[in-house]
């Protein structure tokens, strides 16, 4: 009984109206549901109060007014029908509200029920246990069978097979996978059965980590109303206004009529002024903009970020796995010293870089399978490298400046510099590749009227500006420090502004932003959290599809908004008038509420490329 202790409000609003009207027809006494429906008319009214006098309190004073003002009008000229016309919209919009909330809780529960829950683990003599995720422990040798859900993030130690990632990356194709591959927590197995190893207890595997996502999105209370309330204070005061008036004139026209004619002029306009197109409309147009995000896989986690994007003048990208490839490919090794071999000096720097989340850092660690030796007294210095010790060694890894105070020879491209036991050692070159779809997601920004596009990265110029220019990004902002890509971004003067960053150690310069989008929930660290954004596949394109929609929905939710209050302003008009009557106003009210909520949906379509 689940909706019927949610939407209680609007049933019994409902079966109060049903039992007065029965008892209107038969002709008896309605004394009873009548002063029913006007204590639960003050009770809501006041509730309603009590509500204003809190959003008063954030700087925000709204359209609530009208219906406060609307309610007890109707209690005064006595028309019970009106007021409880009134109630029904009231009621109804706030069930609305909800409703249209936990379609968006609807995501949120299929991807706990798809959860995985068991696994198969194999112990020393050879048997099978099934046990809960939860038991898994790091180490443990488990089963996959055909059709199982991988349960924790693993890694094959034996068997091959393919898997299905689509519920983590969206990525449709099976991802055929073999011995020493990575397998993910909610991703599916194929045809073969495989052994794996775990490697992350079920709470830090990818599966709960997209939970955690989503769920953080999901507990941003729905605020969309910043749109509305731009409105909402002018069509308040008009909508008075025109009341006012209204009354004004019944009394010079009428001035001997009773004091309760002329307020009934008030009361017309006030029933057909309430406020509903502005508090559910746009909030409807909103959800749908999100769920339509979330089809194209980026995580949206609230719906000023939709209002944000969509109003974005400048964009501002990292470079390393943001607008080039996430993983990088060593080209050469180049030894300065004779005293080690490239091998030695690539397994060095392979097992300490093992401790860094940095995209060079990921990439040369898996660009060998070579066994990594144990790292100690590992620092990280960010935009810089880092230091460690490893098999007796000292060791200084990063940019040449970081690395030595010696002049070397620097490299052209991308680039890890080596120094051991305070020698320059050598240098690992990298190949940066752009990716693919960087050059026409950046065109697309750009026809989508986003003017001021840059690039921040913290390495050199000559590869900074190659990759510019590749890319067609008009500013290039190279050799920055953390802090001053943060400061990059506080510093535009086009506003808001967007930082897409690569989601693994990009989290400042997103929480900097106006918007921040972080790359691949698959690396889901710090960044993915501090991002207002994230998209859940490996392209980039997606950034400006999420652009496309988000200023689709800002402009459906703006016109149907601003259709719907002219059409009110309009009706209240002609009730000043005195020609609708109280009732048929709160009809027509409810007609337009229904037709701007209907309008809203129109969000959730495909915008036009
Ligand atoms: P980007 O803007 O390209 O993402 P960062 O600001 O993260 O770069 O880092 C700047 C530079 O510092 C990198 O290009 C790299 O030369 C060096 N660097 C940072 N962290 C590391 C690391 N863990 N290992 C090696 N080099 C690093
Ligand atoms: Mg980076």
């Amino acid at each position: 009984m689940n909706w019927l202790k949610k939407y209680w409000k609007f049933y019994l609003v409902l079966v109060l109206g049903a039992i007065h009207g029965i008892l209107t027809i038969l002709n008896k006494d309605q004394t009873v549901t009548a002063v029913i429906l006007c204590v639960i008319g003050v009770l809501f009214a006041l509730e309603m109060i009590k509500e204003m006098i809190e959003t008063f309190k954030e700087g925000r004073w709204g359209v609530d007014v009208l219906a406060v003002v609307a309610i007890p009008s109707m209690i005064f000229v006595n028309d019970i029908w009106a007021e409880w016309m009134i109630l029904v919209m009231l009621t109804g919009g706030e069930s609305l509200e909800d409703y249209a909330t936990s379609q968006a809780d609807k995501d949120l529960k299929a991807l706990l029920n798809n959860a995985p829950r068991f696994a198969h683990k194999l112990l020393d003599n050879g048997s099978i246990e099934n046990i809960s995720v939860d038991q898994v422990a790091v180490g443990d040798l488990i089963v996959i069978n055909p059709g199982d859900q991988v349960p924790v993030d693993c890694q094959i130690i034996s068997g091959d097979s393919q898997f299905d990632e689509s519920s983590i990356t969206g990525e449709s194709l099976p991802v055929p996978k073999k011995i020493g591959d990575d397998l993910f927590s909610g991703s599916v197995n194929g045809d073969y059965a495989v052994k794996a190893k775990v490697t992350k207890l079920a709470a830090e595997s990818e599966y709960q980590t997209i939970v955690n996502l989503v769920k953080s999105a999901q507990a941003q209370p729905a605020r969309f109303v910043k749109l509305a309330d731009r409105y909402a204070v002018p069509f308040t005061i008009i909508s008075l206004i025109i009341g006012f008036v209204a009354m004004g004139i019944s009394m010079h026209n009428n001035p001997s009529a009773a004091w309760s004619v002329h307020f009934m002029r008030f009361a017309q306009v006030m029933v057909v002024a309430s406020p509903c197109p502005l508090l559910i409309a746009a909030p409807v147009a909103f959800l749908s903009g999100m769920s339509n995000m979330s089809r194209h896989q980026v995580q949206v986690k609230s719906g000023p970020t939709i209002e944000k994007l969509g109003r974005a003048k400048t964009f501002a990208f990292d470079k390393t796995g943001t607008l080039t490839k996430n993983s990088l490919v060593i080209d050469q090794i180049k030894l300065a010293t004779t005293d080690f071999t490239k091998d030695q000096v690539l397994l060095l720097t392979r097992s300490a870089e093992s401790h860094s989340n940095h995209i060079i850092a990921n990439s040369i660690v898996k660009s060998s399978d070579e066994k990594l030796l144990p790292a100690t007294n590992v620092q990280e210095i960010a935009g810089q490298g880092l230091t460690a010790e490893v098999d007796g060694h000292k060791l200084k890894i990063g940019k040449a400046s970081f690395v030595t105070d010696d002049k070397i020879e620097l490299a052209t491209t991308t680039a890890v510099y080596v120094a051991i036991d305070d020698k320059y050692a050598g240098v690992i070159t990298l190949k940066d590749q752009l990716r693919p779809e960087t050059p026409s997601t950046i065109q697309d920004l750009k026809e989508l009227g986003i003017q001021h596009i840059m690039m921040l990265t913290g390495d050199k110029k000559e590869v900074a500006e190659a990759i510019g220019k590749e890319s067609g990004v008009g500013t290039v902002k190279y050799e920055l420090l953390p802090g001053e890509k943060i400061q990059a971004i506080k510093s535009a003067k086009h506003r808001p502004v967007v930082m897409v960053g690569d989601g693994v150690n990009d989290s400042p310069s997103l929480t900097a932003a106006d918007v921040g989008i972080a790359m691949g929930a698959k690396e889901a660290t710090a960044a993915s959290e501090s991002a207002d954004a994230v998209i859940l596949v490996d392209d980039l394109s997606k950034v400006s599809d999420a652009v496309r929609i988000a200023k689709w929905t800002l402009k459906v939710a703006k016109v149907d908004v601003l259709i719907a209050m002219a059409v009110v302003l309009v009706l209240e008009l002609i009730a000043s008038t005195g020609i609708i009557p109280a009732f048929g106003g709160a009809i027509l009210q409810e007609a337009v509420d229904l037709t701007a909520i209907s309008l809203a949906l129109i969000a959730g379509i495909e915008p036009k490329k």
